[in-house]
């Protein structure tokens, strides 16, 4: 591979399956990457530092926002949240088409500095329909779900900003679309 991959922004409301989705496309499209952020979050049961992120302490978190190693970065429901640098360069400069999974202040940074980002808003079919799955992962305690909740009205908000908006009602419509968006944009 030796042309440059495509940077894709790529962001929904917590709860509105875009984990699933990701799946999906990293198992369907081997040239897609996931940008590995790093984050002071505690990890959830089952993941595993350096995959799913790279769990930090806030001072570890802090010294590379210092040195300016970040893309973008975010305080997100009491946590930090940030998108390495170098790590990313690496992945576009071997060709792959990385998704920075990030929230929508991360976003807007994004958009901010690349203005021509293929950017995706993942939408659930309706706000009860993510309260449900919120509360059905089971994985948040009562306070965080509806931390989360007030959360994702604001970023509904955000969602007009973003160039593309998928609506996830059923994962492989859903994932069709993501990679027909994709293909038009290569
Ligand atoms: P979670 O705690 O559920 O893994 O993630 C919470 C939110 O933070 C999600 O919307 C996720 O996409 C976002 N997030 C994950 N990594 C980053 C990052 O590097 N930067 C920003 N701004 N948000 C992130």
């Amino acid at each position: 591979m030796n042309n440059r991959g495509i940077l894709v922004l790529y962001t929904g409301c917590s709860g509105v399956g875009k984990g699933t989705i990701m799946k999906e496309l990293l198992r369907r499209d081997p040239n897609i990457r996931l940008s590995v952020s790093n984050t002071t979050r505690e990890p959830r049961d089952g993941e595993i530092d350096g995959v799913h992120y790279r769990f930090v302490t806030r001072e570890e978190f802090l010294a590379l926002a210092d040195a300016d190693g970040y893309i973008e970065y975010a305080e997100y429901c009491d946590n930090l949240y940030g998108t390495p640098k170098q790590h990313v360069e690496e992945l576009l400069a071997a060709g792959y088409d990385v998704f920075l999974e990030i929230e929508v202040q991360g976003g807007l940074q994004v958009m901010e500095q690349f203005p021509d980002v293929l950017s995706i808003f993942i939408l659930p079919p309706s706000i009860e329909e993510l309260e449900n799955r919120l509360r059905g992962r089971g994985t948040e305690t009562e306070e965080v779900i509806r931390q989360r909740l007030a959360e994702a009205k604001n970023e509904l908000a955000v969602a007009q900003q973003y160039r593309f908006r998928v609506v996830n009602d059923d994962l492989n419509t859903a994932v069709n679309e993501v990679l027909d968006i994709l293909q038009r944009y290569r």
